[in-house]
């Protein structure tokens, strides 16, 4: 699905150098490039504050508890998501609350927050998946109304610009009361291990939130609070550095796949291709394509045997979780969610598709169609 190795080859010797500096600087830990790749990602992102951390994971997780919410609160989110949204909000005993999705474009659903809110609401956690932000205005204006806090999960769509209906723009991740992301490998800012990063405007919360992910310490051996621990290295910090510098580029790329994807499938009736929402660009973390009256688990096989490889993003909603299986919720409460999880299927989506896979992917996609037909 990802081809890492080409993209690492185009800045290999950046890299290798950043990774050796590090390593003979023997700053591994909170050096030096943990702070520039801090300022310089504050800068992207127009942001007051960026807290790096271990994991996307440990961001939402961070960002939750520097909001002081408690055993019980609840906490409004998608119920189509990778699970790591809802885990959190369970780990630390808060209530998930899930609601349905656009049909359109997999995100949140803003009515459905609506008739979600109780006065034992605390917080709605917006999740940007698949590289569009969630409807951002909107949220942020249900939140005011309800005194309600607004935690985005950014970690499929960092670098994507929501447009206000005012014309003014700001980057995913920067708009509710905190932020987090992932840089996993095989996302749009990828490392080459594990790290994350929380972003906010809010300099009180940021204190709390640097002293969370460190151990709740603000001195050190002196801990205020209980924290963490969830740093992310200087190996890390070096390689993001230079990848940042490529993000839009990256981007671009994307882009360029997925348009070639949409013109490929335009006419084919059974393929809903990613619509596009007027309010965000589209930075296309995945692409996925919402499938009508072909046989999913066919078609999969059939890709794969002839090299095309091909994810289902999710399979199951949260609500049918073993982990996560409520007595509040029941089969069929949630039927774009259930609609959605049987037909979708993601393609190949990163910055290293040239003409001749594209073009091999997309054959290969009308050839199983055909002989469907
Ligand atoms: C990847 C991802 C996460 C978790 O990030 P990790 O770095 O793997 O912990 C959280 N939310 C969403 C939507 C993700 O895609």
């Amino acid at each position: 699905m990802v081809d890492l190795i080409s993209q690492y080859e185009k800045v290999q010797d950046e890299i290798d150098k950043a990774v050796l500096d590090v390593i003979r600087s023997s700053a591994y830990i909170n050096g030096p490039e943990v702070r520039a790749f801090q300022k310089e990602l504050e800068d992207y992102l127009d942001v007051k504050h960026v807290i790096p951390c271990a994991n996307g994971t440990d961001a939402l997780q961070i960002a939750m508890m520097g909001l002081g919410l408690q055993p019980g609160d609840e906490v409004i989110t998608a119920n189509f998501t990778y699970v790591a949204t809802a885990e959190v909000i369970a780990l630390l005993q808060l209530k998930p609350v899930l609601v349905d999705v656009d049909p359109d474009t997999f995100n949140i659903d803003v009515e459905a927050i609506k008739k979600a809110i109780t006065p034992k609401t605390k917080a709605i956690v917006p999740v940007h998946l698949f590289g569009q932000s969630a409807p951002m205005e909107e949220i942020m204006l249900l939140a005011s109304e309800h005194d309600l806090f607004v935690i985005e999960d950014t970690a499929q769509a960092i670098g994507a610009d929501y447009e206000f209906s005012d014309g003014r723009k700001q980057k995913a991740g920067t708009i509710g009361n905190v932020g987090g992301t992932s840089f996993f490998p095989s996302k749009n800012l990828g490392c080459y291990g594990d790290g994350g990063a929380i972003f906010t405007n809010d300099d009180e919360l940021a204190h709390k939130l640097r002293s969370i992910a460190n151990h709740g310490q603000a001195e050190r051996y002196y801990h205020d609070r209980v924290g963490v621990n969830s740093r992310l290295d200087s190996i890390q910090a070096a390689i993001l550095r230079i990848k940042l510098r490529q993000l839009d580029d990256y981007a671009r790329l994307r882009n360029q796949a997925a348009d070639f994807y949409d013109s490929a499938f335009k006419d084919i009736s059974q393929i809903k291709t990613p619509v596009r929402f007027e309010q965000s660009n589209h930075v296309f973390h995945q692409y996925t394509m919402v499938l009508d009256g072909i046989d999913r688990t066919e078609m999969k096989t059939y890709l794969e045997e002839h090299g095309v490889p091909a994810m289902i993003y999710y399979p199951v909603p949260l609500h049918l979780q073993k982990a996560y299986l409520d007595e509040r919720y029941a089969e069929g409460d949630f039927p774009v969610t259930e609609r959605l999880c049987p037909a979708v299927l993601s393609l190949p989506m990163q910055t290293e598709l040239d003409e001749e896979q594209l073009n091999h992917i997309t054959e290969t996609v009308k050839n199983f169609i055909k002989d469907k037909a």
